[in-house]
Parts: C-alpha cells; structure tokens; sequence
C-alpha cells in the first residue's frame, strides 16, 4: 500500500462555522481518513484572539494568530473568517503557492471569484466553495459538476435564511417588518446590524455565484439588480394571501432571449409566489434552490441555509473531495468561463406584477386606469376594488400579464401623475403564480 504525507489543513477562523469544522475534523479523524486515504492533520487555526472562548472546546496550542505563517505552511487552506481583507489576500498567497482552497464566504467568491479562480487556474490549484450559497444545501457541485451536461435556463431561489424567516413569521402571524425582525434578531437569525440580509446584499451576492455557474459565464454582482424586503408591508402580505400567493425574497438567475441575442440577468427582490409552488413551502430560515434546466427539468434543493455545523458539513464535504484530489495528484479543476454573455439589464426582465393604487372612486375611474395601463403596452389580468375608510376613494388591485419592467415603470410614473389616483401604495412582482 502507498503511504501518502498527511495533507496539513489549515483553519482560518473559529467562530459558527470554524468551530464546529475544527471539532468535526477533530472527532472524526478516522472516518476521513478513510475516505481520503490519509490522515487530514490539522496544522493550526488563525484566529483574531488566541485566548477567546470557543463554542467547543478545542486544543489551545493549535491557535494562531499568524495567519500568514500557518497558510504558508499548508496543502488546504480552508477559509471561515468572512470579510474581503485579509481573506482575499491569504487565499490568492495559498493559491499562487499551490494549496488548495475551501471558504464560506460568498462575499469574497461574489466580488473576487474570477481573481481568485485565475490564481487556481494558473497553478493547477483548486477552490471549492459549497458552503457560499445555501449553507448546508448541495448546490454548487450540482450546478458546475452533475448538470455540466446540460443546458441551464432559470435558478431561482431562496438564498437567505434571515428574510425568509421574517416574511414568513409576517404571513403566519400578521407580523409587521419591524417586529418579525425584532424576533429574528433575539433568535439570532438576524444580526446586530441587519442591512447585508434585509437589503438583499446578501442574497445578490449568492445570485453572482449561481448565475455565474450556471451559465458559465462571469455575473459581476454589480450587475445584479437588488431590492431587499424593507418595503414589505402587512397590507401586501395580506393581500398576497387573500389572492392565494406568499411573498418571498427571491434570487433570480435567467437566461433571457431577445432582440440582443441570448443574454442573461440575475436580480433579487421580493417576489408573489403561488401558494402551491415548491418555493412557499419553504418556511422559518430554510432555503431552497429552484433549477430549471434543458433536459434534466425541474430540480429543486431543499435544507438549511445556515447554521455552524450544518454550514461545518458543506465545508468537511470541500475539504474531503480536495484532500482526496491531494493524494491522487494532478491539478485541480478550476471554475472556468466557457460562454461570454452580456448582461440584460433589468429593464428587459419580462415578468408579471401586481399594483396596489388609492383612487378617486368616481364614474369610469377603472376604464380609464385600463387605458394608461395599455397606452404603455402593459396588459391587465385582473382588478379587484377593495373598499376604503373614505368613501371617497378605493384600493384597486391590478394583477398583469408578463410585461417588461421598462413598461411597468412607466405604467407607474404616469399612475404617480394621474389625476384619478391618489397614491400608488405598492407594486410587486409575480414570479411564479
Ligand atoms: P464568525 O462566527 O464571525 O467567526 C469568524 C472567525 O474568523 C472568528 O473566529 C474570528 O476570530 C476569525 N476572524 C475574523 N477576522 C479575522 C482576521 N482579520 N484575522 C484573523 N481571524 C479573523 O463567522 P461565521 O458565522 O463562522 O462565518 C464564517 C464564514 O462562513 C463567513 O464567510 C460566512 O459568510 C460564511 N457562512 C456562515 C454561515 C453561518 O451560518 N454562520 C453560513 C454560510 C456561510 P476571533 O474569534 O478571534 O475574533
């Protein structure tokens, strides 16, 4: 039998997700020795504060706070700090020596993935990163490994725990935003400062990683249109479900086809879900992701988003594949552009909407609402007139058929300056209905 040198791992970070991988890599030690075919030796942990409590009780004289020295010194670099710097610095450095690289960090893989997967490339290294979308959910390999036969058209998903949590305490319990996400917050579903999960931040840079997997091409996040939760009422929660529909925060990656050639856009905002599609059954702060590809057909990725050890488990799956590469030799295989699509901008996104409007209730208010709707080329499916504590006025609903963002804008800008309406109180996207 071959005796092969133990790959030294190095763990940078012990918080949520470092702790439980370094516990697990720890307790565990046979099982992936078997697996691999050699010991994993945990070379040491980078960390801020050497003399920090931990979630688990792990060996002092494993931690560091020279991170430079310890990744200088190892086969796998696996990364759990979060942040840009000095996160993107200490990979590229593991990178261009040679080491293989595992991290969680989306943020990093959404604003640096092509500079970082150029430093793999050029090296025969290799980067996985299967915990940066969907936490515990196997997502990533799916998309750039199981499906790389075939053609995919649409991912959309739930991509963020943190929303998904406070729009579904809002419909099961009438909460308002601001109290769903006080609960959240004393949960620990939500942080301190909340804006990276509520703006859509968070989600937009999930939308970059799978748009750019799935279409084989390179999503800058800066392309990615964002719209967080922030501007959900109870009133649209309840309306969504009077009509049969739950709102959710959706990450949405398409393939679009037009006067422009085959293009593709990735946007994220909160979105009308028919109540019995897959993606309204996906309560509290789990995620799930929608596929939608040529040949297999309709895919779709269900778990936890988040978590220390289930995130801990995405991570150990990373490290086991790469360590298992290590030891067979040969270089890695790197996420390589292999399509060059232009982005559509969000003005083109074809999709249905609802509008909420007060309007004066006086004779041929609806006809002539109709006809705005029209003149700029966006066709109504339905009106619903709700009453209103003044009697002079009513909330009209309007659904539509698909239109093109660019149309509906307009649709509301002439709305804003009609003299029939008073105010347009909301106006949400329909995406699966
Ligand atoms: P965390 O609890 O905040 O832990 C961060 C760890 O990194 C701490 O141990 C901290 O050291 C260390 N660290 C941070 N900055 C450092 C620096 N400049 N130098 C040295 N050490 C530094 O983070 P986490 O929740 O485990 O998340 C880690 C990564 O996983 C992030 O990229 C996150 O987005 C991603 N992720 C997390 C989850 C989740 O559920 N938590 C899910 C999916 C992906 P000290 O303890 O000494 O301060």
């Amino acid at each position: 039998m071959n005796e092969y040198r133990s790959p030294r791992v190095a763990l940078l970070g012990a918080g949520s997700v470092g702790s439980q991988v370094a516990r697990l890599l720890l307790e565990r030690g046979d099982e992936y020795e078997a697996r691999v075919g050699a010991r994993l030796e945990l070379a040491g942990i980078g960390v801020r504060n050497v003399s920090a409590r931990r979630d688990v009780e792990l060996p002092q004289e494993l931690f560091t706070d020279d991170l430079e020295k310890l990744v200088a010194s190892s086969d796998i670099v696996i990364e759990l700090m979060g942040g840009i710097e000095p996160a993107r610095t200490l990979l590229l450095g593991a990178l261009k020596a040679g080491a293989d690289v595992v991290t969680a960090n989306k943020a990093l893989v959404a604003a640096h993935g092509p500079e970082l997967h150029e430093a793999a490339a050029t090296v025969g290294a290799q980067l996985s990163f299967e915990a940066a979308v969907g936490g515990a959910i196997p997502i990533i390999r799916p998309l750039d490994a199981s499906l790389a036969g075939d053609r995919v058209n649409r991912v959309m998903g739930i991509v963020n725990g943190t929303t998904n949590y406070i729009l579904d305490k809002m419909h099961r319990e009438g909460a308002s935003l601001e109290e769903a996400l006080r609960v959240a917050t004393e949960l620990g579903y939500a942080e301190a400062d909340p804006t990276a999960d509520i703006e859509g931040f968070d989600a937009a840079s999930k939308a970059t990683i799978l748009a750019s997997l799935a279409f084989h091409t390179t999503v800058p996040v800066e392309s990615v249109y964002r719209e967080g939760i922030t501007g959900v009422t109870a009133d649209m929660v309840a309306q969504a479900e009077k009509d049969g529909r739950v709102i959710k925060l959706l990450a949405i990656c398409e393939r679009v086809n037009g006067s422009g050639g085959e293009r593709v856009n990735a946007r994220v905002y909160p979105a009308l879900v028919a109540a019995d599609h897959p993606l309204a059954a996906v309560h509290e702060a789990k995620n799930a992701i929608f596929v939608e590809a040529e040949a297999a057909g309709d895919l779709m990725f269900y778990g936890a988003g988040a978590g220390g050890i289930e995130t801990a488990s995405a991570v150990l799956g990373d490290l086991v594949s790469l360590a298992r590469r290590h030891i067979a030799g040969g270089p890695g295989t790197a996420v390589t552009p292999t399509a060059n699509l232009t982005i559509a901008p969000m003005e083109e996104v074809v999709t249905r909407y609802q509008v909420t409007l007060e309007v004066r209730d006086q004779p041929g208010v609806m006809s002539r609402l109709a006809g705005l709707f029209g003149d700029s080329g966006v066709s109504m499916e339905s009106i619903e007139q709700r009453s209103s504590d003044d009697e002079s006025l009513a909330t009209l609903v309007v659904g539509t058929h698909a239109a093109k963002e660019a149309d509906l804008q307009s649709v509301i800008t002439a709305l804003a300056e009609h003299s029939d309406v008073v105010s347009v109180s909301s106006f949400v996207r329909a995406e699966a209905v």
